[in-house]
């Protein structure tokens, strides 16, 4: 697991790869522009040299650009619909300078709508934006399920990864408080180990492409969106340690999007670090567990000759 943040990319884009550094991060998530505003920022082949350029010399290993909130590619408005397409063509192109591991989309809200028909308006946005970029991936992340958002369950992420052409660039973005908070109890071993055989069933784990490790604030099955810092939460230092330690999230970049001053510092990735050593030793004590379990009680066979 490529465990790191989400880090600022004002004052020039290579300026977030310091940022990574400092943070002892292995992958980075930026914005392509600021977050709050439609205008893009006009980013030219200087900024995107000198990104790689400081990329090259740093231990990221991964970067993802997280498309800004505004958008909304299911929206009944065709205006917001056509910005939000510019805006996710642009962020495309950006990744695809830069090298990005994929961008990182909320697929979008049905408002007070049908929710079929907002799947079907956000698909065909994706698959336009896609086939206007050439090659970086886009992963849809899951939500929290707060008002008409799409992609609470995986059978929703599903329907919008068909709906987007199923194209192979298409992949997902798990986030854990997003998880918990739509209902998957992630916070256990065997929460997460079942929650990730439906993940399978339905979009299939090859899908799986980056991780947003936050806890959250508010109960299970609560679909409200509140971060909370890593084992602050709900979650807790338990679950949290169980999703930074899980086998089949190996090799993933897995970003925190919150810190104790707002955004993560050094602090909180090495926090995460140490939940995720924690992680590890307590899995590897149930193996040794289970291992010794089987080595004392007799084998179904040698029980039947008896
Ligand atoms: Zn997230
Ligand atoms: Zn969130």
């Amino acid at each position: 697991m490529l465990i790191g943040a989400h880090v600022s990319q004002s004052g020039g884009l290579e300026k977030a790869v310091g940022r990574g550094v400092e943070r002892g991060a292995q992958a980075i998530q930026i914005f392509n522009q600021s977050p709050r505003m439609w205008r893009p920022t006009a980013y030219g082949e200087d900024d995107f040299r000198a990104f790689r350029e400081a990329l090259a010399d740093a231990p990221i290993k991964a970067v993802v650009i997280h498309a800004v909130y505004l958008l909304n590619c299911a929206s009944e408005d065709r205006d917001i619909r056509e910005k939000s397409l510019r805006s996710l063509i642009q962020s495309l192109r950006v990744g695809d300078e830069i090298g990005a591991a994929g961008v990182v989309l909320h697929p979008g809200s049905a408002k007070k709508g049908e929710v079929p028909e907002a799947i079907k308006r956000a698909g065909a946005v994706i698959r336009e934006a896609l086939s206007e970029s050439e090659r970086c991936d886009l992963h849809l992340e899951d939500t929290a399920g707060a008002g008409g958002t799409l992609g609470r369950s995986f059978e929703e992420l599903l329907a919008l990864l068909q709906a987007a052409g199923g194209d192979g660039r298409l992949g997902v973005c798990l986030d854990s408080c997003h998880l918990y908070a739509s209902g998957y109890d992630i916070s256990t071993a065997e929460g997460l180990r079942e929650t990730l055989d439906q993940c399978d069933r339905t979009v299939g784990l090859e899908r799986l492409r980056s991780l947003h490790a936050n806890d959250s604030m508010t109960p299970l099955g609560s679909n409200r969106d509140r971060h909370a810092l890593m084992g602050q939460g709900k979650l807790g230092e338990r679950g949290c340690a169980v999703f930074l330690s899980e086998p089949r999230f190996e090799r993933l970049p897995c970003v925190l999007e919150t810190g104790a001053d707002g955004a993560p510092s050094a602090q909180d990735v090495a926090a995460a670090l140490k939940l995720r050593k924690r992680g590890l030793a307590s899995r590897r004590r149930a193996e040794a567990r289970r291992r010794s379990a089987k080595g004392r009680r007799p084998s179904a066979r040698t029980r039947a000759r008896r």
